[in-house]
């Protein structure tokens, strides 16, 4: 009797911590919650994302935002296509509307678009750029091409290393903004070239002209948030995600024209 008359109070006072340290693990758990929620709130989703009425509707991103990470985070792949892209197209409508480009396919208008016209030019551009770069990444991507492409670049580049070296080579070495390419010329070849603002080889006053088959962004706001000013980082992780099978039908869709 004696016995139990401390050991009551001990127990007690045993299941009265055990509780409170319970309900302190508890608490800690519940921490993250309300910030996984706000992103939530935050992110928007690209099928939301809808151009105003013209002659081009924006490329579809095949994937979600946060698709690309780490290589390019959700909120960089975000505001690159409901803001930038989306603005591109939508200046671009507006500058065709009531003209003869209005009706003709984005590449025949960048064929004959008069390079004087900045305003034209820079979105035009800005379209294709970006609607076929969006179309060249892909999650659990990268790798290297294989088939009818992979022995094309072994005849044209030597090898798929020494392609990969062109490439990271020509986006980290260009000046400002622009992109890297990797194109088929006229007689069929692949070559690397670079442009800059949104010109793209399809262009009449390029340099290299040539048909796109993969394109990398070179812009600040294609990955400044992300590496600030590591753009070499960028166009290595950009190897990542790169969608090989993609490229390759872009090149058998060329090659058989
Ligand atoms: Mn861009």
């Amino acid at each position: 009797m004696k016995k139990a008359f401390y050991v009551l109070p001990l127990v007690c006072a045993t299941v009265f911590i055990v509780s409170c340290n319970e309900k302190k693990l508890i608490e800690v758990v519940e921490v993250p919650l309300p910030s996984a929620t706000e992103q939530k709130t935050v992110m928007g989703s690209p099928d939301n994302v809808k151009a105003d009425e013209g002659s081009f509707q924006l490329e579809k991103l095949p994937y979600a935002y946060d698709a690309l990470a780490p290589s390019i985070s959700a909120t960089t792949m975000e505001l690159h296509y409901s803001k930038h892209y989306l603005n591109y197209t939508n200046n671009l409508n507006s500058s065709i509307k009531g003209t003869p480009l209005e009706n003709l396919t984005i590449e025949e208008v960048l064929a004959k678009l008069d390079p004087n016209d900045a305003g034209l030019r820079n979105n035009a551009g800005g379209y294709y750029n970006h609607s076929l770069f969006w179309k060249c990444m892909g999650a659990k991507a990268g790798g290297e091409p294989k088939n009818t492409l992979a022995s094309a670049m072994i005849t044209d580049f030597g090898s798929y290393g020494n392609f990969m070296s062109l490439f990271k080579d020509e986006a980290t070495k260009h000046f400002g903004s622009g992109w890297v390419w990797l194109i088929v010329d006229k007689t069929g070849k692949l070559q690397v070239t670079t442009t800059t603002n949104q010109d793209n080889p399809l262009m009449r006053n390029a340099i290299v002209p040539g048909t796109p088959i993969l394109a990398l962004d070179l812009w600040e706001h294609a990955y400044y948030m992300d590496y600030q000013y590591r753009r070499k980082n960028y166009v290595d992780n950009f190897f990542n995600i790169i969608n090989w099978n993609k490229i390759e039908e872009n090149y058998t869709a060329v090659a058989i024209k």
